[in-house]
């Protein structure tokens, strides 16, 4: 693959990683968003193919089998997601390609491209707000609500092993702040 160029936003679930990623790709069209594979059911307004491929846990396994996933995760329990191979192999100088994963997916993307690679780790203000976010969003029952609150823990002590730390306190401030890591990424030579 000559030259990939991968961005990664990760973050806790509620951090704010889609609003950001969504804030980049409007300042920088060329950024081709990488669609994961899930089992989780879409959310509404969620389409397939666009925010995610939706799968059946065979058809999720099968991708496994076939050597299609690039890496994978069960961030939940029962909830798997994996970056597809054919998503990534688009990225070159030109078309640099944005991941939005958890923090596993994104140590083991680190660990394959290296400097091709760049990761910023999204922080919320605190673990309350955090929370608050994840209620106000209204997409997650009690239990899926716990469940990421739970995980949140661990991710949050994982923040010191990307390649930059953006605080999203104030959104504005947090997408200036990340537009400017990215593009100083992008423009290396
Ligand atoms: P993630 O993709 O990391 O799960 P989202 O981008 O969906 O997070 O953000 C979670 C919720 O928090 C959304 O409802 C979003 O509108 C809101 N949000 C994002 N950034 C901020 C911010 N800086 N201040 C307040 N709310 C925010
Ligand atoms: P959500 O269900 O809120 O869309 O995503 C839950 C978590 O799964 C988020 O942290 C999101 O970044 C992560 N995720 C999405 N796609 C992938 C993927 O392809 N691989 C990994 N490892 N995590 C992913």
């Amino acid at each position: 693959m000559p030259e990939p160029r991968i961005v990664i936003l990760t973050a806790p679930s509620g951090a704010g990683k889609t609003t950001l990623a969504r804030r980049l790709q409007e300042a920088l069209p060329q950024l081709c968003f990488s669609v994961s594979a899930t089992t989780r059911p879409p959310r509404p307004g969620e389409r397939h193919g666009v925010d995610y491929y939706f799968l059946s846990e065979d058809e999720f396994r099968r991708l496994i089998e076939q050597g299609e996933l690039i890496e994978y995760e069960e961030v939940y329990p029962g909830r798997f997601y994996g970056t597809l191979r054919r998503e990534i192999e688009q990225a070159s100088r030109d078309h640099p390609v944005l991941l939005d994963i958890d923090v596993k997916g994104a140590l083991r993307v680190k660990e394959r491209f290296g400097d091709e690679a760049f990761a910023i780790f999204v922080q919320p203000p605190s673990l309350e707000a955090l929370a608050e976010r994840l209620r106000n969003r209204g997409t997650e029952d009690d239990t899926t609500l716990r469940q990421r609150l739970e995980r949140a823990r661990m991710e949050l002590a994982m923040a010191d092993r990307f390649d930059a730390v953006v605080v999203n306190d104030d959104l504005e401030r947090a997408a200036a702040e990340t537009l400017r890591l990215v593009r100083s990424f992008l423009e290396r030579p």
